[in-house]
């Protein structure tokens, strides 16, 4: 009998992961509180449950692709939410950005329903999620990843299990910081060399063939800020969220960590002329407005 998957938020990623999963022959059911979610999703073979309830009671696999962790939590643990109606058995895959005591939290809630909860944070973009080659860094039991891995196996290309619950939003955060930090340094990077007469084109060029090379010069630069395309499908506002997430995680820890500090105000700050709708490349426009900005 094919397996059951729901999802819960059918957004940019979320979207994509269920796209994918139908395509491959899972039989996939979607929730969402936007309607246009449910119908993008419909159009590519998911069926559309509006009733949030019998979603969650009629699935063995359940995949969440939401904001942020209050909206984890609530889905999981408030009344009517998989906590009251997910069906003994049932494996919770969390592949939200969220944090990692929220996902020690409701997993350990669940666990007492005989649900099992892991968290499975994403990269790889939109495009990542509806090819099904984005990469998950997870935090899971052992037995628990490998009642998973049939589902997990056919929405993603690469999977690091990198811990307990919570150690994948771990890794995640850390990963963002370093993404976020990237951005900043490569644009700060280009300018300089613009400055200096050389074209930014065949600076990345360069950087790739180097070691300054990252995310930032392999990916964002050539596919979202150079041809001032800011298409990325990931947004200012969720970015902001993940610096935050990163800041939140060290200072509990009273880490010192300058240069992490410094670019967490840089993203805290954007939020003056950068609305959380606009792409999260647009970050590089504080450095350079002239060489960065749109209409250039
Ligand atoms: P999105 O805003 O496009 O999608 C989120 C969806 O969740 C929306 O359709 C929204 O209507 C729905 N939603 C919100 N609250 C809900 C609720 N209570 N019940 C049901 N649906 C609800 O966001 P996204 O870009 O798809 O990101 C989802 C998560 O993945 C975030 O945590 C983000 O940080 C992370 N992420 C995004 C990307 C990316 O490139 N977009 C990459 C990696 C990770």
């Amino acid at each position: 009998m094919a397996i059951k998957v729901g999802v819960i938020g059918l957004g940019n990623m979320g979207g994509g992961m269920a796209a994918t999963l139908a395509r491959k022959g899972f039989n996939v059911s979607g929730f969402d509180l936007s309607e246009a979610a449910l119908s993008a999703a419909e159009a590519k073979g998911v069926k559309p449950v509006r009733d949030r309830a019998a979603l969650i009671s009629s699935v063995d696999i359940l995949i969440l692709s939401l904001p942020k962790a209050q909206h984890v939590e609530a889905v999981c643990l408030s009344a009517g939410g998989i906590i009251e109606l997910g069906v003994e058995g049932l494996i919770v895959v969390d592949t939200t950005t969220s944090t990692p005591e929220a996902s020690r939290r409701v997993a350990a809630q669940l666990k007492a329903k005989g649900i099992a909860f892991i968290d499975a944070p994403v990269s790889g973009g939109p495009k990542g999620a509806a090819t099904g080659t984005m990469s998950m860094v997870i935090g899971a039991h052992e037995a628990d990843l490998a009642r998973a891995m049939p589902v997990l196996e056919n929405m993603s290309g690469v999977r690091i299990h990198v811990g307990d619950v919570g150690a994948g939003n771990v890794a995640k955060i850390a990963n963002n910081m370093l993404a976020a930090c990237h951005l900043i340094s490569t644009a700060e990077a280009i300018s300089m060399a613009a400055h200096a007469g050389v074209d930014p084109t065949k600076l990345i060029e360069g950087l790739n063939a180097g070691s300054g090379r990252s995310g930032a010069t392999q990916v964002m630069f050539p596919t979202w800020v150079l041809n001032k395309a800011y298409d990325s499908g990931f947004t200012m506002g969720l970015m902001r969220k993940d610096v935050g997430l990163a800041k939140d995680l060290s200072d509990a820890m009273d880490l010192d960590l300058p240069l992490s500090r410094k670019v967490a105000e840089l993203w805290k700050d954007s939020s003056e002329t950068l609305a959380d709708d606009e792409d999260f490349c647009a970050i590089v426009q504080r450095t350079n407005a002239k060489l960065y900005g749109r209409g250039e």
